[in-house]
């Protein structure tokens, strides 16, 4: 166990949107002072942090006198490139480990990582060539999935191949990268599993909730998930803990899975709060940003039981968000914003957590 931080320190959080922001929120109800680190002129967390230093992922002294001037570092978001992470690493602690950080930014080593582990992800095969793709079609067969192995995200880097036929387009679409194939799962239910664990190795895990995707991107996360997801919670949650603690890992982590007729299916993992965990705020005792500021800062964690019988989170993407008025009617529904600006299409502006 580390010594705890205590409130009045500073937390520097790499990524400036809307994870940075609420991680914002809940560590100055804690007495942290957060810094963003974002290459963008005017990203959503700096709204609420102390203090934004615009520079690129890539900088590696700009990012030296960032850290520098905090007492822990973090990040929310999986493509910041690990390797300036590293150099820096004398100068602060970095919660979660960059080892965490590199295996979730490949989904073929995290795949590996996750059988290694005793979980089971979709049949797949990693793709280097147009003939790696054909091979792996003709094992796994059609319909499948072709994945871009880096900077996936919000079903983006992904190409559905319905047929052989259609590898050559598969493979240009996806523009020749490194891939993964993946079999296309027959599954009834989405679920994620968000823990938090501490410095000490507590770990803490929410009630699993039920995810749906519309155009790949999250839709809207209930909890309880409640059927099959019941059933198959236990199991996910324990592979979950397992691979935390084999990368002795300190933060919140998420992993998705797909509730099929054969057990969970790992789908992918996240180091990081997830969208998929935004009801926690006012859902479960102590919400996922709390906990990950707490586990990062060394501090016991908080309860993750549910507050409600039933909650809904629905996202507000694009112009779904021109409806805020109408959701601060209804009763027990909690509006956030993350004043994005311009609500263009796939963008998410803002999401509304309801309790029932
Ligand atoms: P991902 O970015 O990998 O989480 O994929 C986005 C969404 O696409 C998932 O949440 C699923 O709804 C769908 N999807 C991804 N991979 C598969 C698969 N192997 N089989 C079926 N559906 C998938």
């Amino acid at each position: 166990m580390t010594t705890p931080l205590a409130p009045g320190a500073t937390i520097g959080i790499i990524g400036g949107g809307q994870l940075g922001r609420m991680l914002s929120i809940a560590a100055a109800q804690l007495g942290y002072r957060c810094h963003i680190y974002a290459p963008e002129d005017t990203p959503c967390a700096a709204d609420v942090a102390a203090l934004h230093i615009c520079a690129d992922y890539t900088d590696e002294s700009a990012l030296r006198d960032f850290v520098r001037n905090v007492d822990v570092l973090t990040y929310e978001f999986e493509n910041v490139p690990a390797e300036p992470l590293r150099a820096i690493a004398d100068e602060a602690p970095l919660h979660p480990n960059v080892d965490a950080l590199e295996l979730a930014q490949d989904r073929l080593s995290e795949k590996d990582y996750v059988v290694g582990h005793g979980g089971r992800p979709a049949d797949y095969r990693a793709v280097s060539s147009l003939a790696d793709l054909e091979t792996a079609i003709a094992d796994i067969g059609t319909p499948a999935i072709l994945k871009t192995r880096r900077f996936g995200y919000d079903g983006k880097g992904q190409v559905r191949i319905m047929d052989a036929g259609a590898a050559t387009s598969a493979w240009t679409e996806i523009g020749g990268q490194p891939s993964v194939l993946e079999s296309f799962v027959d599954f009834e239910k989405e679920f994620s599993i968000l823990l938090a664990r501490g410095t000490s190795g507590e770990t803490r895990i929410w009630d699993a909730p039920q995810n749906r995707h519309a155009d790949g991107i999250l839709a809207h996360s209930i909890a309880p998930g409640d059927g099959i997801i019941g059933e198959q919670k236990a199991a996910a949650g324990d592979l979950a803990r397992g691979i935390a603690e084999a990368l002795d890992y300190v933060g919140v982590l998420t992993c998705e899975f797909f509730a099929s007729a054969a057990g969970p299916v790992f789908n992918e993992m996240a180091p990081r709060v997830h969208n998929s965990g935004h009801w926690t705020i006012e859902g479960a005792t102590t919400s996922q940003f709390e906990n990950h500021i707490r586990a990062i800062c060394g501090l016991p964690l908080g309860n993750t039981a549910l507050t409600a019988a039933r909650i809904e989170m629905h996202n507000l993407i694009g112009a779904d968000a021109d409806d805020w008025m109408s959701w601060l009617k209804k009763d027990r529904a909690h509006l956030h914003l993350y004043n994005k600006g311009e609500a263009r299409p796939g963008r998410k502006m803002g999401h509304v957590t309801q309790l029932f």
